[in-house]
């Protein structure tokens, strides 16, 4: 779904400390987090372990009180730290989703949506109704009966949804529901994941460390950083426009290329790896008047981009982006080979089509290719 419409969770300045009365940024599990969520999107939580993800969906669930800004759901403020506004877990139009799901096992799926519906103090007669309803428009109506042991991954997803939603939450927070599942299966339950979604309409927050997961589920990607969000925007722009060397690097699948700054203009930027190639990439992130002659840059650039020149065509000028260098491996991926070249002073690892491979034997030298545009460059120094 589109992320245009209207914000339906508003974040402003949020932080959290953990250790009572701490102050020091660096104590800080949420720095600041600003951050719109929109009616019926999927929104992805991306970012290492311990930079923050668990504690933001927690603060936006009810389940912890963080220690100042505010949450908005709806325009009604559910938490503000000056104000001291903190409205319950139980009282918010969310729902929790937790890893492996924490379905009941001892009670069957009826039972296990039933639940939410006992605890709200809904009538006996209308509960029934509502679980077979639910329970319908997951397509696992014919399963009430099962306990959750006895159905797929897929059926306890469901389930699991039908459960959150039962109770009339439109807000659904997933914390990396699918990680002790195998990668197989995971697969099938996210493409699961995003029609019923669609289907029911719910809004979606999911946090995840897999960028694969991230890139397929998302609408919208914030990636998150030491306790900040980096950068939010589709993955496709996020892919194609870090904005600064943490998201570039968490995205993954590029070869970093470290060079000191020669020269920059306009939004090219020319400089020496260690080992003397010249390299030329485009200035992401920042403008060109920033960049500083001395200055350490990363180049970045996806393993497709990268081409290899026929063996022995060792090369011999230092031209920008051609880099001799030896051939360390090669191996067959399925749709393309990796080969791994020594150059410009690091192993490269280049993705080539199977049209454009012509086999390349250890140690043989070859020149590495890759296009000026096809490297973003992004400085160390920033934050
Ligand atoms: P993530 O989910 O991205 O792995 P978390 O939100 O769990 O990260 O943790 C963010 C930071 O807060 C980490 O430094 C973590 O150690 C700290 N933290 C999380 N929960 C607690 C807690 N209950 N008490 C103290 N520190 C915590
Ligand atoms: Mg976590």
């Amino acid at each position: 779904m589109s992320s245009e419409g209207r914000p339906v969770i508003t974040i402003r300045g949020l932080t959290k400390a953990y250790k009572k009365g701490a102050t020091a940024e660096a104590d800080l599990a949420l720095k600041g987090i600003d951050l719109d969520v929109m009616e019926g999107e999927f929104l992805i939580l991306l970012g290492p372990s311990g930079c923050g993800k668990t504690t933001l969906l927690r603060s936006i669930a009810g389940l912890e009180q963080p220690t100042g800004g505010t949450i908005a759901i709806d325009g009604q403020e559910v938490f503000n730290g000056a104000g001291r506004i903190h409205v319950d877990a139980e009282r918010r139009p969310i729902s929790m989703i937790f890893q492996s799901y924490a379905l009941w096992p001892h009670m069957t799926a009826a039972q296990n949506v039933a639940f939410p519906l006992q605890c709200a103090k809904v009538k006996r007669s209308e509960i029934k109704t509502r679980v077979d309803e639910i329970l319908n428009k997951v397509g696992i109506g014919h399963l009430g009966d099962r306990y959750p042991s006895q159905m797929s991954g897929g059926q306890q997803q469901r389930l699991a949804l039908a459960r959150a939603l039962v109770v009339g939450k439109r807000i659904v927070l997933f914390d990396e529901p699918l990680s002790n599942v195998d990668a197989q299966v995971r697969e099938q339950l996210r493409y699961e994941l995003v029609s019923m979604q669609r289907t029911l309409g719910f809004t979606a927050i999911y946090v995840t460390h897999d960028q694969t997961e991230a890139m397929e589920l998302a609408d919208r990607l914030a990636v998150m950083s030491l306790g900040r969000i980096s950068q939010l925007d589709e993955p496709q722009v996020m892919y194609d426009s870090p904005r600064d060397i943490h998201v570039a690097r968490f995205l993954g699948q590029s070869n970093e290329i470290r060079f000191t700054v020669d020269a920059a203009s306009g939004s090219t930027v020319t400089g020496q790896v260690a080992s003397g190639d010249v390299v030329s990439a485009r200035i992401a992130g920042e403008s060109a008047a920033s960049v500083r002659s001395g200055q350490t840059m990363s180049a970045f650039g996806r393993l497709a981009d990268f081409t290899i020149g026929a063996p022995g065509s060792k090369g011999t000028g230092p031209a920008a982006n051609d880099w001799p260098g030896t051939i360390v491996s090669e191996r067959f991926l399925g749709t393309h080979w990796e080969v791994l070249v020594n150059a410009a002073g690091q192993q490269l690892r280049c993705w080539l089509p199977p049209e454009g491979h012509m086999g390349y034997s250890k140690d043989t030298w070859v020149t590495v290719h890759v296009g000026m545009t096809a490297l973003k460059a992004l400085s160390e120094d920033t934050p």
